[in-house]
């Protein structure tokens, strides 16, 4: 049993605001937010991580324990099928999973998740990762999707519009 640490994706709302974020030099959350940015840009490029990156992020887990353990009662709802009716009995399971310590709109919080929700994306599967030639924002292209350039199909018809214009006026 490997628990999911992270919401999935996060990594991507969280890169795409980071510019707007307030870092301190030298802080914890500067460290973290490069981190996180060199993460993104090897999956981009299709490069290895290295082993330094490696070690900074671990160094990262080091300087700050985000997650702990914690065990939870769920109820689940089972439906039993016998032959003449469906009986419905409420059953007890124990759940162990992690939350995380500091809350979901701490900047050092959202980095942490941003960075696991990365990893575990990595570890998961092989995926892509761009960035939109209009609005510079990332994102993760449709598989069927493979030259894909745009983030959406709104910057897609906005750049063509800006083209257009440009042309229409040079050749004025
Ligand atoms: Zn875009």
């Amino acid at each position: 049993m490997c628990p999911i640490l992270s919401r999935e994706n996060y990594f991507l709302t969280v890169i795409n605001e980071a510019n707007q974020h307030e870092v301190k030099r030298g802080s914890l959350e500067q460290g973290m937010r490069e981190v996180l940015l060199e993460l993104a840009e090897s999956v981009r490029s299709n490069e290895a991580i290295s082993d330094n990156l490696l070690h900074r992020v671990n160094h990262i887990f080091e300087q700050y324990q985000a997650v702990r353990l914690k065990v939870s009662l769920v109820s689940k709802i089972e439906d039993l099928f016998s032959d003449e009716d469906k009986v419905e009995r409420t059953s007890q399971q124990i759940l162990l999973h992690t939350e995380f310590v500091d809350e979901p709109d701490q900047l050092k919080r959202k980095y942490m998740e941003a960075i696991i929700s990365l990893l575990e994306a990595i570890e998961k599967n092989t995926f892509n990762l761009q960035t939109c030639i209009h609005c510079g924002d990332w994102y993760i292209p449709y598989q069927r999707a493979k030259v894909a350039k745009f983030c959406s199909s709104n910057c897609r018809n906005r750049h063509h519009y800006i083209h257009r214009k440009i042309e229409t006026q040079a050749s004025l």
